[in-house]
């Protein structure tokens, strides 16, 4: 499979990594991969070369569970032939394909690089495998609602993702958006927001101006910070929108969610 992805730096290990002495991962067809699985890999720092060590010596396994490994600068770890049934999903191994960013979501967040190489990985092997029509984070496949992989929000994966198809095939559409009212303690703000995907984004600033706080811009992650707190941030035409239960969350407001007129009420604080 050619594995050259514009904008991205792919090296191959599958030759060199550390594999199991006798047992090798079943084979399937490339028309046989339904999804991509999105995992992290629960530790702070780490490598291809550690993962399957690993995998192979404390598990037992043939060899590493991923198909792709990405670090946090953005360098993506080509690990097994696509082919492979390797083992990360369960039930669901045959028809799924693994990506796994390196770190620990529960408290770190993915670098800027780590998704840009990622959306770039998604999208190549969606043109090389057009059967591998979904995204999927672990915790999303049958059996796994427990375990919190890739513990970042998939939602705002997938539509940053689908946003990135559309800039890289050249039409810029705004996503389907369903505007929603924002009510700060009685008074309905002039800035609105939208819905997507079932989650209410505000307008970072507009809330921050009507509720006294403090929003930071970190030039180098290009990530937003209100009173301190790292958001699940979207940036659409130069402007921050996070979801409504993090901003609420960060100006210590009570949130709630009026679906017959679409609108979020926020309260407290100020
Ligand atoms: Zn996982």
């Amino acid at each position: 499979m050619n594995m050259t992805i514009p904008g991205a730096r792919v090296i191959d290990v599958r030759a060199s990594l550390p594999r199991h002495k006798t047992l090798r991962y079943g084979l399937r067809k490339l028309t046989d991969i339904r999804s991509a699985a999105m995992h992290h890999s629960a530790t702070k720092s780490g490598s291809p070369e550690a993962f399957a060590r690993y995998h192979v010596n404390t598990n037992g396994w043939p060899g590493i569970a991923y198909h792709f490994v990405i670090q946090k600068d953005g360098v993506i770890y080509w690990c097994n032939d696509p082919e492979a049934i390797s083992y990360h999903v369960g039930n669901s191994n045959r028809h799924a394909l693994g990506i796994c960013l390196v770190g620990d979501f529960r408290t770190q967040k993915p670098t800027p690089e780590q998704l840009d190489a990622a959306n770039r990985l998604i999208q190549h092997l969606q043109v090389q495998i057009p059967t591998m029509k979904q995204v999927l984070g672990h915790q999303e496949y049958p059996g796994y609602a427990w375990k919190n992989c890739p513990a970042f929000p998939m939602g705002t994966f997938r539509t940053n993702y689908s946003q990135f198809l559309q800039k890289a095939v050249g039409k810029v559409d705004k996503p389907k958006q369903i505007p929603v009212a924002i009510n700060l303690n009685g008074t309905l703000l002039a800035a609105t927001g939208f819905l997507q995907e079932g989650v209410s984004m505000l307008p970072v600033r507009a809330v921050a101006n009507a509720a006294g706080g403090k929003v930071e811009w970190i030039e180098q992650t290009k990530d937003v910070r209100v009173n301190g707190m790292d958001l699940n941030e979207r940036v659409i035409d130069g402007s921050a929108y996070a979801p409504a239960r993090e901003l609420a969350a960060a100006f210590c407001l009570q949130v709630e969610w009026d679906g017959s007129n679409n609108t979020v009420g926020l309260r407290g604080g100020v």
